[in-house]
């Protein structure tokens, strides 16, 4: 590293090496002896050269993993929004909430004619099975965000489980002859 200041005498630029910083040179343009001086931030002695520690590299990313939480997210609101819908039309049907099985197709039926449920309905479907799908992709990837990825795994893998046995215990009750 070179140190560059301006010759005292005839101001033109004289670069020499920082060995000789501090130092009588004389100036190669005017002969005169002047000395090296770097301005303010030149030239800094060498222990404070080291580079301070570059910020970590960001991680690799793992988009699958945040796409699977963002589908757990988005699962869950619209379990909320499906949940209240039903329970409302439920609550006019059974104001004590219990659902006779001859009463179900009713509130199916009803359920089908409120496109803001059906809707809510078919997001939670989706965002629960591409929430477990993009979760396990996540999960594989070994990089990145993965713990996204855990979360997005437990939660839609809850929700499937739960849909699942719900439906099997539909199945089963309607097989049961009242
Ligand atoms: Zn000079």
């Amino acid at each position: 590293m070179a140190v560059q200041f301006a010759c005292t005498s005839c101001q033109k630029l004289i670069e020499v090496d920082d060995e000789l910083a501090g130092q009588a040179v004389t100036c190669p343009y005017c002969r005169a002896v002047v000395t090296a001086v770097a301005p303010a931030g030149r030239a800094a002695p060498s222990e404070s050269r080291i580079a301070p520690p570059a910020s970590p590299p960001a991680g690799p990313s793992n988009w699958f993993a945040s796409v699977g939480l963002a589908c757990s997210i988005v699962m869950i609101l619209s379990t909320c929004v499906a949940t209240s819908a039903m329970v409302r039309v439920v609550q006019k049907y059974a104001p004590n909430g219990q659902i006779a099985p001859e009463q179900m197709e009713q509130v199916t039926k009803d359920m089908s004619q409120q496109p803001g449920a059906m809707a809510a309905f078919a997001i939670m479907l989706t965002s629960a099975i591409g929430g477990l799908v993009f979760s396990i992709l996540g999960l594989v990837k070994r990089q990145g965000r993965r713990w996204q990825a855990a979360i997005g795994l437990t939660l839609c893998g809850l929700m499937t489980m739960c849909m699942l046995l719900s439906s099997i215990m539909q199945f089963a009750r309607i097989g049961v002859p009242s």
